[in-house]
């Protein structure tokens, strides 16, 4: 017959995942205390399993388990009684039981319940010669063992544990930690952080085959991680698909990342998930005790972070890098404010030359940020971080409505060049941007042409059919397109033949060389020029710095030019006052700026 009890006990026990977990300092330390309360050798807490008993900390004692019949703890976990056995030999049920046979003479067992009633195991003390416990000691007993549920209940209740891989959590990480800086200071350790898959791969995976084989996945990768380790060493879930643990004392640098990088790829080579997972490896040297925890961490995890972007498996911790993220990570909780400032962005404009007349047809809206701790940040910098989060789209609002209001104040005084803006490959994603630029024209009664669009070669190849229906419904409302970055991009001929894009602007990595007749940018140029008037694009050469390179495009037939040798980037009220200039025929050969 079932034993409904003992089901139930068992199903409290397992539900806590402690079972075949590492050892942990907190435990530890009150198996060390029983046994000196006792003053005996051996001293453990020790849960009832079905068929074992499994020790979550032991002292004086070589093994993890014993097996449960004729174990007293077993006794103590069933009764949830405090049992004492004063001499072995003198009890008929214990003399001839495993641990009586390997010599124990004395027990004194106190029962570790839970809340809810169920005896999970004891905390015990046992010694090879016959004894009596006092009184006191009992006590004592029985408050260790209502520390130790109160730890176990705790770390449940302070997410210690992670409820799926049963690994302790980041927080505990932290504990341990300070336990590490009070017993091995000074000591030079490493940090490992090991990302298992990258976020797309479990979306994936999730997609595919559900939440519940991606907890199969993670249990399964923690518990050959525990196997890697080995005995006696803690793995700790960090984040969702990652683990971190510390490598033991008096390791190498380059020796352990060898090992490292064998040992995970053997892991990795059985896991059932390992055709579509990648595993990224961080590790982060340290002194204990010069940093903190979460300091360690986020420095291997953005090592792992590194490996991941360079394609390898394993990255040593760079400053260098670590300092790069973090200056990112603050211009982009930084942008957002920015804004809303109203002071803080502001546009300039580059003229952009027709090569045949000298003539200014318009200008790109370049847009800049005035940082308020910073400074001047460039946009080169700034708008990659940008770009790939949900503030593409207010920016390039904020970006539109200024180019136009620009353009309105312009009109007004007289002036009125074309303005071109960038705009990011995220908003091709946003279905009513192309209405958002109508309704904003019409309200400002400007006509279709007075905007054109900037949009990178590669930023149109990230989602080209998106790209295109996007494009189309543009060129339909009248507004111009230009490929930006032009040869930069990797794009496909037969598909830039499909855009309706006007122009194309030629990256200014090709400029750079163009003086050289026979050299490769020149050919590059020359048959990028070429090709794009068969396919109907008009050129304009982006970064021209010389009057040489822009004599050669003249020679080569490209229409437009825009670049230091004829401006600079300028505030609107210089732009204005340039044009002007330039229209009433006071500018001779190039802009002064
Ligand atoms: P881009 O659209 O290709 O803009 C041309 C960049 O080249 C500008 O850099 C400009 O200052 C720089 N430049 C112009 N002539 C020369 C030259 O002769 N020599 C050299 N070395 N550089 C020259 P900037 O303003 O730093 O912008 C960098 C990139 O940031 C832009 O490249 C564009 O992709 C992006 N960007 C700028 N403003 C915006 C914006 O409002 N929205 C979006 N989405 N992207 C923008
Ligand atoms: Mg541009
Ligand atoms: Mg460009």
């Amino acid at each position: 017959m079932r034993d409904h009890h003992e089901d139930a006990r068992l199903d409290a026990l397992h539900q806590l995942k402690l079972l075949d977990t590492q050892p942990s300092e907190g435990f530890d330390r009150i198996t060390r205390m029983a046994s000196q309360i006792f003053g005996l050798p051996v001293a453990a807490i020790s849960l009832t399993d079905r068929d074992r008993q499994w020790f979550k900390s032991r002292v004086g004692v070589g093994h993890d388990s014993i097996p449960r019949e004729t174990a007293p703890c077993a006794q103590v976990a069933e009764s949830s009684q405090l049992i004492v056995i004063e001499d072995f030999q003198a009890d008929p049920c214990y003399a001839n039981s495993v641990l009586g046979r390997g010599g124990t003479r004395f027990y004194a067992g106190a029962p570790l319940v839970t809340h809810d009633g169920f005896g999970l195991g004891s905390l015990c003390v046992l010694g090879t010669e016959p004894r009596k416990a006092t009184d006191a000691e009992l006590a004592a007993l029985v408050d260790l063992a209502a520390m130790v549920m109160a730890q176990i209940e705790l770390q449940h209740a302070f997410g210690r544990i992670d409820p799926v891989s049963g690994l302790p959590t980041r927080n505990q990480f932290r504990d341990d930690f300070i336990d590490l800086e009070r017993d091995h200071p000074g000591e030079q350790r490493f940090a490992v952080v090991v990302d298992m898959a990258r976020d797309d791969q479990i979306s994936r995976i999730t997609r595919a085959l559900g939440l519940a084989r991606v907890d199969d996945f993670i249990r399964e990768a923690s518990q050959s991680l525990r196997v890697t380790l080995g005995p006696g060493r803690v793995a700790y879930q960090v984040g969702n698909a990652q683990f971190a643990f510390i490598s033991p004392p008096g390791v190498e640098q380059m020796a352990y990342v060898t090992l490292l990088k064998s040992s995970f790829e053997e892991m990795h080579a059985s896991s059932s998930v390992r055709f579509v997972t990648n595993v990224a490896i961080g590790v982060r040297s340290f002194i204990v005790g010069t940093v903190s925890a979460d300091d360690v961490l986020r420095g291997a995890a953005s090592a792992a972070q590194d490996a991941r972007s360079a394609e390898g498996s394993i990255a040593l911790h760079s400053p260098a890098n670590d300092t790069a993220h973090r200056r990112q990570y603050g211009l982009l909780q930084d942008f957002g404010a920015a804004l809303e400032a109203g002071d803080q962005l502001r546009l300039m404009y580059q003229p952009r030359i027709e090569l045949a007349t000298g003539r200014c047809r318009g200008a790109e809206a370049l847009l800049r940020w005035r940082h308020p701790r910073l400074g001047e940040v460039s946009a080169a910098e700034f708008i990659p971080i940008i770009e790939q989060t949900s503030l593409a789209r207010p920016t390039t609002q904020w970006v539109l409505d200024a180019t136009m209001d620009q353009l309105v104040t312009w009109d007004r005084a007289g002036i009125e060049p074309v303005l071109s803006v960038n705009i990011s490959a995220a908003n091709l994603s946003e279905a009513d941007l192309i209405e958002r630029i109508q309704v904003a024209l019409s309200k400002r009664k400007l006509a279709p042409e007075r905007l054109e669009i900037e949009l990178t070669e590669s930023a149109i190849m990230d989602q080209p059919d998106q790209a295109l229906a996007m494009l189309r419904e543009l060129a339909d409302a009248g507004v111009c397109l230009a490929i930006d970055d032009f040869g930069t991009g990797h794009s496909s001929l037969a598909y830039l033949q499909r855009l309706p894009a006007r122009i194309v602007k030629i990256d200014q990595a090709f400029m750079r060389n163009l003086t050289q007749a026979t050299g490769p940018d020149f050919v590059l140029v020359e048959a990028m020029i070429g090709l794009a008037h068969k396919l109907g694009y008009r050129v304009v050469a982006e970064g021209i710095e010389t009057s040489e390179a822009a004599t050669i495009l003249t020679k080569l037939g490209c229409e437009e030019a825009q670049g230091f040798w004829f401006g600079r980037p300028m505030e609107a009220e210089q732009f204005a006052a340039w044009l002007s200039d330039r229209q009433s025929g006071r500018r001779v050969e190039r802009g002064d700026t």
